[in-house]
């Protein structure tokens, strides 16, 4: 059925500048579609439906001024819908971070990576779950609900930006944000079944996005194809003086020409096929690599040594700088607060009453690994061993020109399966980390199913600021595979 809902980003901008539907209609199909799936998925934490069709009635007019004068150009993403996840400031509306602790905090400014968008004309649906302050695999962390995976509702949709995957995978939204720290958009992206890009750090600007991680944290993007991807990434790459890490590159020029990968070197870490991976996940990114070849690039076996450390560094940097940046909510500065006696009783209650377990033990850890005396041996040595997970990318990165592995060793897994296991629940990063603690980029797609109906997706990670030779690669794939047009089944029982 040719819903509005069923269209891509592309054929959504598309029809709104044809006039074959308006950005009312649009927005109005998506709050249906958000009304009729959300008590299965419970993939928002606040919607703002009052804004939304508020803007698109202003995108409508422009809309029609620009079709009956046709000059001027109009924004890229003139009154297009779109998802937020919670962890990003969308001035006026509220911001969580999947945490009781910013129950009441409404930002009076938007990230940057929103800004940009409002300014290319997207109009904000909601702001999507996630796990607290976007520690998690599983988005069944968060301090709200529990998303479900719309392939299968027993299962997670990956995390921790699990509610902007389960939105663009449902049709509740043709796109959304969402932020990568150790995987956080690339997992739940595979999970899904969709597509999205962890950018380079420093690529897109953090301001506005409520730090866990300041050293890993990127803003990136979901859609249901690369292209879609690339266009919302383009819009949000660059230069930005209010973030200190936000690099003085050019603005991105994506350009998604052909499917031709002819002398394209796809290199294949051996330390990323290892035992343990589920082998529906092993054979449907093989057969991937295989269709990459078939569009004429050459593949190549290498090697990242160091990858198996990436997983204890992670669990050391992440929490040691979550501690510092969380140690900002303590009731005085974001509500709420619970009340008491003296300062300290305040900052313990509330604290002690609004973070959830994980966030307090990443808070434990991080300090624990930050203290005197141990700085050195914990912290500073991960440093180290994080160059060099680095120099391993870099080195690879001289013999091929991207790197094509899994992106998790499992397709989604069951809620509450690792619910009394943070060890097992950590594990689910092994593939991602890495192109964190290196900073380098990463596309995922789907390539597939396993045998119980649920996504496979494959990861592209390229060398500093190669997004444009992920795009391509991911783009040529999708136009001679279909997998990315696929849906789940409850989308078409919704509508009967
Ligand atoms: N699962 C990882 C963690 O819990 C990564 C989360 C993320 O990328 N935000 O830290």
């Amino acid at each position: 059925m040719n819903t509005i809902t069923g269209l891509t980003l592309s054929q959504l901008v598309h029809g709104l500048r044809t006039g074959d539907f308006s950005s009312r209609e649009a927005v109005q199909a998506y709050l249906e579609q958000i009304e009729r799936l959300e008590p299965n998925l419970h993939a928002f934490i606040s919607l703002a439906p009052e804004q939304a069709l508020a803007q698109a009635d202003i995108a409508d007019s422009r809309l029609a001024a620009w079709r009956k004068s046709g000059e001027n150009p109009i924004p890229p993403l003139l009154g297009v819908p779109m998802a937020i996840k919670d962890v990003l400031c969308v001035a006026g509306l509220r911001c969580t971070a999947g945490s009781r602790i910013l129950e009441n905090f409404i930002p009076p400014f938007s990230a940057t990576a929103v800004e940009r968008l409002l300014e290319a004309g997207i109009i904000v649906l909601g702001k999507t779950n996630t796990d607290e302050f976007a520690m998690g695999s599983s988005t069944e962390n968060s301090g709200y609900w529990v998303t479900h995976n719309p392939w299968n509702l027993e299962r997670v949709p990956g995390g921790s930006s699990g509610g902007s995957a389960a939105a663009v995978a449902a049709d509740m939204a043709p796109a959304a944000l969402g932020s990568d720290t150790g995987g956080s958009i690339r997992q739940p992206a595979a999970f899904c079944g969709i597509s999205g890009i962890k950018p380079t750090y420093g690529r897109v600007s953090r301001y506005g996005l409520i730090a866990y991680g300041s050293s890993l944290d990127c803003v990136g993007a979901f859609a249901r194809q690369v292209s879609d991807v690339a266009l919302i990434y383009s819009l949000i790459a660059g230069h930005d003086e209010r973030d200190a890490t936000s690099m003085d590159y050019p603005k991105p020029q994506v350009n998604l020409n052909g499917k031709d990968l002819k002398g394209l070197r796809v290199g294949i870490p051996d330390e990323y096929f290892i035992a343990g991976i589920q082998a529906e996940v092993e054979a449907s990114v093989r057969e991937a690599i295989q269709v990459l070849q078939t569009l004429g690039a050459a593949v190549e076996r290498v090697s990242l040594p160091h990858t198996e450390y990436a997983l204890p560094v992670y669990y050391l940097i992440a929490p040691a700088e979550a501690s510092a940046n969380l140690a900002r909510f303590d009731g005085i500065r974001y509500e709420p607060r619970s009340e008491a006696e003296s300062m300290w009783g305040v900052f313990y209650r509330t604290r002690g009453e609004r973070f959830g377990a994980e966030v307090k033990r990443r808070i434990m850890l991080g300090t624990y690994a930050l203290s005197a005396g141990y700085y050195d041996a914990y912290y500073g040595q991960a440093q180290k061993v994080r160059t060099l997970i680095k120099t391993d990318f870099e080195q690879a990165f001289e013999k091929v020109d991207l790197i094509a592995a899994p992106v998790a060793p499992s397709t989604a897994f069951p809620i509450g399966r690792h619910s009394d296991d943070p060890l097992a629940m950590y594990l689910e990063d092994i593939f991602t980390l890495p192109a964190n603690l290196a900073g380098v980029p990463g596309l995922v797609f789907p390539v597939g199913f396993d045998a119980n109906g649920l996504p496979v997706g494959m990861q592209l990670m390229g060398p500093h600021f190669g997004e444009d030779i992920l795009f391509k690669a991911g783009h040529a794939y999708q136009q001679v595979t279909d997998w990315h047009q696929r849906k789940p089944p409850l989308i078409d029982k919704a509508f009967t």
